[in-house]
């Protein structure tokens, strides 16, 4: 880190508009741009090793190669990479990620995939199976979330992910104020804690972000929500949990909030849309979160997290069919002939559709329960492990996903997350609070392993305290990116980041 990034964290004191104003000034001096810039260089070009690992010992292609490569080839280095990339999710060192993953299972998907791998549900003619499929991943969701304890006739749609579900979700709310209430300048509100997936939808739709704190129990905090809803408010957000500390934020107060006020309520669970139903079954104490309570009028749940679906698939849910016709497309005009969509893509992978059915029906109410409950007892013996190490505290009171922080001033809770990295461990790094996580999976119940998680986290604790700190590894630039006043430039940063990824 040069001296004027060092410089310029310690000025997280300042107020926000000065900070703004200083970055703006700050950035249009060519000589401090420069500096910067050189900066971002040095600290991505240390990435980039890490990043593109197969550089120097794989072919890698700029252009198309003159003749094709034989299947076989191509094969071969596509499982080789991939047999090098899998141990460490297979056993169970890696936060969220991989939920499922047993080989059966994943061999079974694969088979539903092959057979349909063609397929695509915007010819709906051509490929009725998938409508099938689809249909009743959306009816079943909705019945684990409520939609049969209720008169209203809980609708929805499949998305690609957790992400397009929200984005959907907000498109919908925003066009609905549009046409229903004449609302021109919409307004959401979320806590801090709601996934980014929620800043992306008002960035991309042109809605204004306003986002309330949390209490000392990291629910978000009902008295903000109440001060900050306007004749504007379009929908508020409630996560259950939140993928930050895995907090379930009080739902049920915030569908009378809703209710009170008119305005949708979204709920997101995206995280936990598979988990807590079957956790409330098991007799864990799980708030109401879902279409029980009125005022809930969206839900985001996805299958290809604890669903245990193949990555690309998560459903929105809709209380009524009006508030879902905001997500169509449909146009008459095109020369291309009548045309409609549901969702953000044109075609569409109707194979991970029928896998993410397959994975449903296959696992049936019974495997999701026997799941859920070994993952909640994996979850709880991480925790006690975790609060038994003196230096460390779980924040709050989570049930599967466990953010953990240090208590005393030596101990860099980043540091601690690199000597988990040295001990082949993927944890999450969080900051505001400075914190990590683990996302329990099934990957962590298989024997033995929340041990290992217990006994490296303990050698990472003593090895922090007794080595001094080194500028290397993740904690100066976690440390620096909370640290940094100017969000632009840590914005910047990670721009720079993504092209590297793009780069051959
Ligand atoms: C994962 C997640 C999302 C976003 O899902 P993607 O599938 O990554 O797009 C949204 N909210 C929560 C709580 C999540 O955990």
């Amino acid at each position: 880190m040069s001296k004027t990034l060092q410089l310029v964290s310690k000025l997280t004191w300042l107020p926000k508009p000065l900070t703004r104003f200083l970055e703006k000034r700050a950035k249009s001096v060519p000589a401090i741009k420069k500096m910067i810039d050189k900066e971002y260089d040095k600290m991505l070009s240390g990435m980039e090793h890490t990043l593109k690992p197969y550089k120097h010992t794989t072919q890698s292609f700029a252009q198309l190669p003159d003749e094709g490569i034989p299947r076989n080839k191509v094969l071969e280095q596509v499982r080789e990479l991939a047999e090098k990339e899998k141990t460490r999710w297979e056993e169970g060192y890696v936060s969220g990620g991989i939920y499922h993953g047993d080989e059966a299972h994943i061999g079974f998907l694969n088979e539903v995939y092959a057979l349909q791998s063609q397929s695509n549900p915007l010819h709906s003619d051509l490929f009725p199976s998938i409508t099938k499929y689809e249909a009743e991943i959306i009816s079943m969701t909705a019945n684990m979330l409520g939609a049969g304890k209720t008169d209203d006739e809980i609708c929805g749609s499949i998305s690609s992910g957790g992400t397009e579900s929200i984005l959907l979700a907000f498109k919908t709310y925003r066009d609905r104020a549009r046409e229903e209430f004449g609302i021109t300048a919409p307004e959401m509100i979320t806590c801090t804690t709601a996934h980014a997936a929620f800043e992306k939808a008002a960035h991309y739709f042109g809605i204004k972000h306003v986002k309330v704190g949390f209490t000392a129990n990291y629910q978000m905090d009902l008295d903000e929500v109440r001060r900050k809803i306007t004749k504007n408010t379009i929908a508020i957000v409630g996560s259950a949990p939140a993928f930050p500390h895995g907090i379930i934020d009080p739902v049920e107060q915030l569908s009378e909030i809703a209710l009170q006020n008119n305005i949708g309520l979204h709920v997101d669970c995206c995280l936990g849309g598979f988990v807590l139903p079957w956790a409330e079954e098991l007799g864990y104490p799980v708030p109401p979160f879902d279409f029980r309570l009125k005022g809930v009028t969206s839900i985001s749940a996805d299958t290809h997290k604890y669903g245990y679906a193949a990555k690309g698939t998560s459903v929105i849910l809709y209380r009524t069919r009006q508030l879902r016709s905001y997500q169509y497309y449909t146009t008459s005009e095109w020369p291309g002939g009548l045309y409609f969509s549901p969702t953000f893509a044109g075609s569409r992978p109707g194979a991970l559709s029928a896998a993410c059915w397959a994975a449903m029906v296959s696992m049936g109410r019974e495997g999701y329960l026997q799941n859920t409950k070994k993952i909640l007892e994996t979850a709880a013996a991480i925790k006690t492990a975790i609060n038994a190490i003196p230096e460390l505290e779980v924040l709050g009171n989570p049930l599967f996903v466990i953010a953990f922080r240090s208590r005393v001033p030596g101990i860099d809770i980043y540091r601690v997350m690199d000597e988990m990295g040295k001990r082949h461990w993927n944890l999450n790094g969080l900051h505001k609070p400075a914190c990590l996580h683990i996302a329990v999976t099934l990957r962590h119940t298989q024997p033995g392993v929340a041990e290992r998680f217990a006994q490296d986290l303990q050698e990472s604790v003593a090895a922090v305290k007794n080595i001094p700190a080194t500028t290397e590894g993740s904690a100066p630039v976690y440390g620096m990116a909370s640290g940094i006043p100017f969000r632009g430039m840590v914005t910047d940063l990670l721009k720079q980041y993504i092209d590297v990824l793009y780069k051959v």
